[in-house]
């Protein structure tokens, strides 16, 4: 039985006995069907409807389970035949309760459903990271030992083959980087950072 049966119209189903209703109205022929109706308007209205549905889910549910058990070797012909009877009939009464009319009896709206409620704000799935504003997300900055070269000019002689000595510049690489970039102290290289 569904929840919004039980929650909407199980008082109204104990009440006034849907499950008897039904079942007299499962085991009776058609004119003893409408004459049912017309005595119960109740048969007519909206829950009635949801509670044959909802019985109707119930023995399908029943009758799938007989079929395993069958299969299984069980003898339960008759519980089958019963299963196959209660879904035509019910049918045949949702049909009927649908078309019939009876005097004096207006047809039910469905009961209002509680307004829907604003759907909560997605729940935020662990912490949120951004791009690196250090970086811009690259996860490397410039060297500031060199600047950006990747080498440092170092003061370098050697004697000529007169023997007079000549100074001269080198470029060396620089000690504290590669390639003039260094991982960005505040992303850690990752390029990404917690909010
Ligand atoms: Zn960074
Ligand atoms: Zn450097």
């Amino acid at each position: 039985m569904s929840e919004t049966y039980k929650h909407v119209w199980g008082d109204l189903a104990r009440q006034y006995n849907f499950a008897g209703l039904l079942k007299t109205l499962v085991d009776g022929d058609e004119p003893s069907r409408l004459a049912l109706i017309e005595k119960n308007p109740i048969s007519l209205s909206y829950a009635f409807d949801v509670y044959c549905i909802d019985t109707l889910d119930e023995v399908k549910k029943q009758y799938a389970k007989a079929i395993e058990e069958r299969h299984a070797g069980k003898d339960n012909k008759a519980e089958l035949r019963e299963c196959q009877h209660q879904l035509q009939e019910i049918k045949v009464i949702q049909k009927l309760t649908a078309h019939v009319s009876v005097a004096n009896y207006m047809k039910e709206h469905p009961p209002a459903r509680p307004a829907p409620q604003p759907a909560p704000a997605p729940a935020r799935v662990g912490p949120r990271w951004h791009l690196c504003g250090v970086c811009g997300g690259v996860g490397r900055t410039r060297c500031s030992s060199c600047g950006g070269t990747g080498t440092h000019p170092r003061s370098a002689s050697r004697t000529r083959y007169d023997g007079s000595i000549e100074y001269y510049t080198e470029q060396v690489p620089c000690y504290s980087c590669s390639g003039g970039r260094i991982t960005c102290s505040r992303c850690g290289g990752s390029g990404q950072v917690l909010e």
